[in-house]
């Protein structure tokens, strides 16, 4: 189970996360839509710590850390939770000077100390898990997009995080190439695998997602399983959004 309770966050006087209260359980995926600017990204990030919420808590597995404007949130704890959680971004950001293999070693590697071979080892499964067995010593700047952002997920699921977050994952791709991400994505979500997900694109979510938060201007407009608000959304506000997608 992860949970955020009551999460604030404020870049100087701006508030752009507003009490937000959400719950994701273990296996489930969790879509975040809503309109650009709406917090999204802030809210994922807050999620593995790459921002620091300014109040609120939360729990992520055994862990739980609270947090308040005068409170300083120590390395050690970002650490506890940050481990806890795989991160995929739109840009794919691969290392560059690494092959595909080497990519998703990194983190065990360098972090976790692994020795080499079990890294390599645990890496080729994940490769093959993605469909991407067959570009094992490819340099990134050789491969489709698609491609990239499959060898990124294999990355950020290395090290077992119990939370997969991923930031519009298929926003940088064309249609085709976006499928196979979502295909990935799809696999993944039926293995159990816990996800929390940005995007605009309302098949995905549609698609994989069991619930939806639609997250308006910081705040939780509507939240529910997907098929309900996919369907029958209960808010003005969301209806309207869902059908200017259509
Ligand atoms: P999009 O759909 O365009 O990706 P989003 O829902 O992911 O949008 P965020 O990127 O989380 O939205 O941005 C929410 C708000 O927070 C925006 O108004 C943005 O300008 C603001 N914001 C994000 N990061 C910072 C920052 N580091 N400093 C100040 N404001 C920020
Ligand atoms: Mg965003």
């Amino acid at each position: 189970m992860i949970e955020l309770s009551n999460i604030e966050k404020r870049f100087g006087e701006a508030v752009i996360l507003k009490d937000i209260s959400i719950r994701i359980p273990e296996g489930s995926v969790t879509a975040l839509v809503g309109p650009s600017g709406g917090g999204k990204s802030t809210l994922l990030r807050c999620i593995n710590l790459l921002e620091i919420p300014t109040s609120g808590a939360i729990r992520l597995g055994e862990e739980t850390l609270s947090f308040a404007p005068d409170k300083r949130t120590s390395w050690q704890a970002i650490q506890k939770i940050r481990r806890q959680t795989g991160m995929v971004f739109q840009n794919f950001q691969l290392f560059p000077h690494q092959t595909a293999i080497e990519n998703v070693m990194e983190g065990l590697v360098t972090v976790l100390k692994w020795p080499r071979e079990k890294a390599r080892e645990r890496a080729s499964e994940l490769l093959t898990k993605v469909g991407m067995s067959h570009k094992t010593d490819a340099w990134p700047s050789t491969l489709s997009g698609g491609q990239q952002q499959r060898v990124a997920i294999a990355r950020a699921l290395a090290p077992s995080p119990r939370v997969l977050l991923c930031d519009e994952p298929t926003s940088a791709l064309d249609p085709e190439l976006s499928a196979e991400v979502v295909d990935v994505l799809g696999r993944l979500a039926r293995e159990g695998t816990t996800m929390v997900m940005a995007t605009h694109d309302l098949r995905l979510a549609s698609k994989i997602a069991n619930d939806v938060v639609f997250l308006e201007a910081g705040s939780v407009v509507e939240t529910g399983s997907a098929r309900a608000i996919f369907n029958a959304p209960e808010r003005e506000r969301t209806k309207r959004f869902i059908s200017t997608i259509n």
